[in-house]
Formats: structure tokens, C-alpha cells, sequence
């Protein structure tokens, strides 16, 4: 098992790869599980010559869809480490050393913010249990601010441009989305003004997005945290995404500017801090407020909340429990590169976003749809259909040469790279722009 792991790491990231058929698989895996064992050798082989090529390598640096992750060799290794040991990262009874570390990264991560260091939180799987977290605290101060009992519903303002499991989680926690619709597809002071007067019965707290899924583009946060502060609602950030630029790209930060401001913050480092699958961060700027809300109290639970075991417990920050301390390999990498290699890895793949802009300007059937903010960028192809583009994309992945996939802008359907990647080079954007031809 050991020397799998070897060898994997030592060959760099899996092919591309292409999905494999359901009913394909479910045969390859056909009694596999059985009442008597079976020796490895031949389960891993399983696992090597029948699932793994149906993997779609996301740390492969021409996987350009989605928000692919990078995770580092020393982070992976550490993941490895950590998850040979049976360690639960739930309680500081339990897992003290562990919750220490992962706070270490967290006050790393909130002072780069411009957070108070009173401020913290914990990881969690994804940016969508994080965000899901930080706005049912949001929805209790709001109800208590407001003097609503728990059955009252109330309003969390969202732009169109949101991920999607921002709208989800409004819905899960029974609160009521009022989706801005953003001509320049970035929130707005005014577009937020406009929702608390026209809009909203029981505002609640206002959700920016820094770095939009669909073209990483950044809210206008200052302005939204002043008439949130003003109005009393809760500032919620989603940096899951641009998380990586905001905090570790000094060039980006004026563009972020307000980030510091966020009653909490989610950065995703399993996008762009290079974390193994699966880590997000959660940061509030008053833990006690979140603690108030998610601490689960049972009889057989107390102990965990006795005075000299209450330091920091990471189930009082989220809806979770039992949890991976999945914070722990970003902390070793952290260490042993030092944030300045954070730095330069971010600044590669921001420079290499803002070097596929200029080649497409500069090719005839190619144009930038608007230049990129962070490092998504929206390519035209001049005269292509929707169909077009499906077709191209399948292609692309079929002939193994990348993976892009086409998404829509004000209506047009158009090509979107997204680039996470440090690895990912002018080279290989070249022969894919190449392919559009
Ligand atoms: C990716 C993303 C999410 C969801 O995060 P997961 O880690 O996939 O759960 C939420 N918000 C934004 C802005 C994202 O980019």
C-alpha cells in the first residue's frame, strides 16, 4: 500500500482521465465485498486498473473547469499521517494538540484578513457546510436582535452571482433568500440598499461573495460592510474561492478591501491554498457568538465542557460533530514551505490568468468576454454555438489534451478557464487556445 502511495506521488498528478460507465463499474465491482477477505494485492489492483482511470485528475494542471485544487506533496503526505491515527477532532479533551495547530493556521489566516485576533472558528469539509454554519449564527443574532422567536423567519440577502450552495443553505436553516440580480454581476452598496428598503421584512445578514464562481469576480465589499454595519445585519464573506488571492497575494488586496470587516469569513484552502480534498475554514470575528448557538449539550457530553477542558472546542463553531482535524495537513505545509512559497504559488497562477487573457487578445477567433479580476477568464470564440462549445469541451477531454468547460455570461454561452493551478503553464494554454482554432 505504502509503495502505491510512492509511486503515485512520485509520478505527479493521474491522467486526465474520463468517467466510467455505471453499469460498467458496477460489474467491475461485482463481488468484491464478500464474507471471507481478500488479499489486498488484488483489491488494490482493483482499485488501480478499474477505478482509477475513471478519476477526472483535478490537480492535473490542464484541468482548467470547475475549481479544480493542487494539493501540495507535503499536505498530502500529512493527510496521510493524520488519518493513521485515530484521531476525532472534535473536542479539546480529545484532540487538543491537534485543535492548537489547526488554530495556529486560523489566526494565520484571520490576521492576513485583517481580522481581530480574538477571532476564530474551525475547518469544516467544504465551503458549503461553512457557509451553512456561520448563517445559522447569523439567522440567531438576527432573531435575537430583532426579538423574533425561533418559529419567525427571517431574510438573508444574496447576489445572482452566489454559488449555489449559498442559496441552498438559506433554504436549509428555513430563512428567506432575496437574490439580488447584478447588472455588473458584482453586489452593490445600492443593490443591497435597495433590498433592505423595498425587499426585506426581518434583515438578517447580507452574504458577499469574493471571487463569484462563475467569473471570479469580487462584491464590493467595503461598501456592503458599511451598510451592513449600519443596518445592523451580519456581513457574512464567501472567500471560498478567492480566499488564496485575498490573503496571500499582497497585489490583490485592495480588491478585498473591507474583507476585514466580515462578522465571518470561508476560505476554502482544498481550492487554492493547496490543501487535500476536503478543507474549508470557517472564521467568525466573535467565536462566542457562534459558540452560543452550535454548542450541543448532552449529559454524557458535559465533561467536554468543563472549565479546564473548554479551551477550544471545534463542535461549538459548526453544526458538526465528529470531524477529521482536516486542518492539520495545511498546517504542516504551511511549516515546512513557509507562507512565502504560498505567496509565490498564488501570484503564478494569477499571473498565468492575466498571461491567457493577453493570448487570447492577441488570437483572431478569440475574444475576452471582460478582463479578469482573479484568475477566471471568459474566452469568446467567435461565431460558436452553444453546441460548439459542448462539442469542443468533450473533445478536449476525450483527446486527453485538458478540461475546460463552457459556462454562460449575460446570456452567451462561452468557454471558462479557471486557473488554480501553479503548474499550469502558457504552454499548455497555447495548444488548448490552439484547439479552438
Ligand atoms: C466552491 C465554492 C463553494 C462551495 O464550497 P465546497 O467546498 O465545494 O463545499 C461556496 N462558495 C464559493 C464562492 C465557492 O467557490
Amino acid at each position: 500500500m505504502l509503495s502505491t502511495v510512492r509511486r503515485r506521488m512520485a509520478n505527479g498528478p493521474l491522467p486526465l482521465g474520463s468517467p466510467g460507465g455505471q453499469a460498467e463499474l458496477k460489474k467491475a465491482l461485482d463481488g468484491v465485498i464478500g464474507p471471507v477477505g481478500r488479499d489486498p494485492r488484488d483489491v488494490l489492483r482493483i482499485y488501480e486498473e478499474v477505478l482509477e482511470p475513471t478519476f477526472v485528475a483535478m490537480d492535473n494542471p490542464t484541468f482548467l473547469a470547475f475549481f479544480q485544487g493542487a494539493p501540495s506533496q507535503a499536505a498530502t503526505l500529512f493527510d496521510m499521517l493524520v488519518s493513521s491515527v485515530a484521531l476525532r477532532g472534535v473536542t479539546w479533551l480529545g484532540a487538543s494538540g491537534a485543535v492548537a495547530a489547526e488554530n495556529q493556521v486560523l489566526d494565520l489566516l484571520a490576521a492576513r484578513a485583517g481580522l481581530p485576533d480574538t477571532a476564530g472558528g474551525c475547518f469544516l469539509s467544504g465551503g458549503s457546510a461553512a457557509n451553512l454554519s456561520a448563517l445559522v449564527v447569523a439567522r440567531d443574532t438576527a432573531r435575537r436582535r430583532l426579538g423574533l422567536d425561533d418559529s419567525r423567519q427571517v431574510d438573508i440577502i444574496v447576489s445572482d452571482q452566489a454559488h449555489p450552495s449559498v442559496l441552498h443553505a438559506i433554504r436549509i436553516i428555513g430563512a428567506r433568500p432575496i437574490v439580488v440580480t447584478t447588472p455588473s454581476c458584482r453586489l452593490t452598496a445600492a443593490g443591497l440598499e435597495t433590498a433592505l428598503r423595498e425587499r426585506v421584512v426581518a434583515p438578517a445578514a447580507v452574504i458577499a461573495t469574493a471571487g463569484t464562481p462563475n467569473a471570479g469576480l469580487v462584491d464590493d465589499l467595503a461598501a456592503i460592510a458599511d451598510v451592513a454595519s449600519r443596518s445592523g445585519i451580519w456581513f457574512h464573506v464567501d472567500a471560498a474561492y478567492g480566499g488564496g488571492a485575498a490573503l496571500f497575494d499582497p497585489d490583490s488586496r485592495a480588491v478585498f478591501a473591507g474583507i476585514e470587516r466580515a462578522d465571518s469569513l470561508v476560505v476554502d484552502p482544498h481550492k487554492w491554498l493547496f490543501s487535500p480534498y476536503d478543507c474549508s475554514a470557517l472564521i467568525y470575528r466573535r467565536p462566542q457568538s457562534a459558540r452560543a448557538v452550535h454548542t450541543q449539550r448532552a449529559a454524557y457530553f458535559d465533561v467536554i465542557h468543563d472549565a479546564e477542558h473548554l479551551e477550544w472546542n471545534p463542535s461549538d463553531f459548526a453544526y458538526h460533530s465528529t470531524r477529521r482535524p482536516r486542518g492539520l495537513p495545511l498546517w504542516f505545509a504551511l511549516a515546512v514551505y513557509g507562507t512565502a512559497a504560498f505567496e509565490d504559488a498564488v501570484r503564478t497562477s494569477l499571473r498565468t490568468a492575466r498571461e491567457l487573457a493577453a493570448l487570447v487578445e492577441s488570437t483572431p477567433y478569440l475574444e475576452s468576454v471582460l478582463p479578469p479580476e482573479l484568475s477566471v477568464v471568459l474566452v469568446r470564440r467567435k461565431g460558436w454555438s452553444p453546441r460548439d462549445y459542448q462539442l469542443w469541451s468533450a473533445g478536449l477531454l476525450e483527446r486527453q489534451e485538458g478540461f475546460v468547460a463552457p459556462t454562460i455570461w449575460a446570456g452567451e454561452t462561452v468557454a471558462r478557464f479557471a486557473i488554480l493551478n501553479p503548474r499550469t503553464s502558457v504552454d499548455m494554454l497555447e495548444k488548448i487556445v490552439a484547439s479552438m482554432a
